[in-house]
């Protein structure tokens, strides 16, 4: 098993992760994209894109669906307004799915992430069908792009993932798995979670944080620098290798309201992944 390649979340226009160039003097080879905005999905915008990624030594490993109306101001909000469960947006949502993953293909990218929200409860029988056949719909146009999904995790328990994963029955369907994210919405331990759905994760996100002083599952958590929070970075990529993870690891640190901290916090868990993977991989 070889070591892992550890990229960053960039976003192509003003977005939450950090730009190109960071990523460039960082030293940093691969990347997943937040999802580039509607005018810039044009062919003349990849294949500029293209050059530049070509010209700075960088692979596009994984790009973000994101929609206009979503929020995470409250976990409730989060619930309300993003991915495609939500009902009133899920047609035109998936439409426009549709869209970012045949510009993810323009960019030679084979996986499709996404927050598809919070997946209703399977004794909500008709909800949960409907939701079951919008993903299935989605995996089918990124089957017929040569693409996979990777959802989230963080909004389920790893069990339930697990049963949603099954149910929506598509070969390419697959886990993103965050670490963070278990902790920020109190859905369980992030290690014996990523034992649990071990086998789907193909790829994931270095990213901390500490557990709400309120109550899970309705107040927030707190997002702190990788290294720092109640995920247990070293414990989490031992896992990740005894679970048989190859896929690239990506440094998620959303704060571009303050970029030098969050190019200085990423360079810090990059150093961090750096002197784990030695100590793993010796
Ligand atoms: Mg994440």
């Amino acid at each position: 098993m070889k070591k892992w390649s550890v990229g960053v979340f960039a976003s192509i226009d003003a977005g939450l992760g950090v730009q190109l160039e960071v990523a460039r003097d960082l030293g940093i080879h691969t990347v997943q994209l937040h999802t580039p905005a509607k005018t810039s999905r044009t062919p003349d915008n990849a294949k500029a894109f293209l050059r530049k990624l070509e010209e700075y030594g960088i692979t596009v490993t994984c790009v973000f669906l994101g929609f206009e109306g979503e929020s995470y101001e409250t976990i409730a909000i989060t619930a309300e307004t993003v991915g495609l469960v939500p009902h009133e947006t899920r047609e035109t949502r998936l439409q426009e799915s549709f869209e970012i993953a045949d510009f993810a293909k323009l960019l030679g990218v084979d996986a499709i992430g996404s927050h598809i929200g919070f997946v209703p409860h399977k004794d909500d029988v008709k909800k949960y069908s409907e939701i079951v056949e919008t993903i299935q719909k989605l995996c089918d146009h990124l089957a017929a792009n040569g693409q996979r999904l990777h959802l989230e995790t963080g909004q389920e328990k790893a069990e339930d993932l697990l049963t949603f994963l099954k149910d929506v029955q598509r070969d390419n369907i697959f886990i993103n798995f965050d670490p963070a994210n278990l902790i920020l919405y109190g859905m369980g331990n992030p290690i014996e979670s990523l034992k649990k759905v071990g086998s789907y994760v193909r790829s994931v996100h270095c990213k901390d944080a500490k557990p709400t002083n309120g109550t899970p599952g309705v107040d927030w958590g707190t997002e702190v620098p990788f290294g720092t929070g109640d995920v247990d970075a070293e414990l989490f990529l031992a896992t990740l290798k005894e679970v048989g993870f190859d896929g690239p690891i990506t440094i998620e640190r959303e704060i571009p309201q303050e970029p030098q901290r969050q190019k200085d916090e990423i360079g810090q868990a990059l150093h961090l992944i750096y002197s784990i993977e030695d100590k793993l991989f010796a």
